[in-house]
């Protein structure tokens, strides 16, 4: 059995946080762990933010309703949906992937959590656990499914590390050298030829 493990920004989706900040016009929630390493005190930083402009989550998810999915990635979904079982493995988190999750159709999305009050104001978040990707896979395979993974960046190389084949897509040139174990690929068209010959069945394209 097999099943394909996909990443989802940067690989179907554009990253929620700067599409965000782009959107809103607030500048400084285009910061990443580039910019501050620390993921708990980039987090903080951002949630105060959302505060400050007084976004609850509702705003939140009507911004985030605005942007779509990468180019293709839409078609590429419903493509892979009718091969594999499809699970993506984000670390974004519910709330914020929902509007566009909606336009992917719902895949399975293994991700984290925003905690709301009653007013809808963002108060906290929940990651799932350490090293969410790479228990995944861990976990599938311990249900004896053959797992074939892509992503696009250093948050995906534990899960395509630990699956049976794993690619980068859209990923930047360093990530590309040094993981040179991980075939790169440039588009969805590529990885879904990928997937066909990475696969243990006589799939076509
Ligand atoms: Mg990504």
């Amino acid at each position: 059995m097999e099943l394909a493990c996909l990443d989802l920004e940067g690989v179907l989706v554009p990253e929620i946080w700067i599409a965000f900040a782009e959107r809103t016009g607030i500048e400084e929630l285009r910061a990443t762990t580039r910019d501050i390493p620390d993921y708990n005190v980039l987090m903080k930083q951002r949630l105060a933010l959302l505060d400050q402009h007084n976004l609850k989550i509702d705003d939140i998810q009507e911004v985030i309703a605005m942007l779509q999915p990468l180019p293709g990635a839409i078609n590429f979904v419903d493509w892979l949906r009718e091969r594999f079982q499809v699970i993506i493995l984000s670390d974004t988190f519910y709330e914020f992937s929902q509007p566009l999750m909606r336009q992917l159709k719902w895949p399975t999305l293994f991700c984290h959590r925003l905690v709301t009050d009653d007013s809808g104001r963002v108060v906290d978040y929940k990651l799932r656990q350490e090293d969410p990707k790479r228990a995944s896979v861990k976990a599938l395979h311990s249900l004896n499914y053959r797992v074939i993974a892509a992503g696009d960046s250093y948050n995906d190389t534990t899960m395509l590390s630990e699956a049976d084949v794993g690619f980068l897509i859209h990923a930047p040139q360093n990530v590309i050298d040094e993981f040179p174990q991980f075939k790169p690929v440039a588009d969805l068209d590529e990885l879904k030829a990928a997937f066909v010959a990475a696969s243990e069945r006589n799939l076509t394209l």
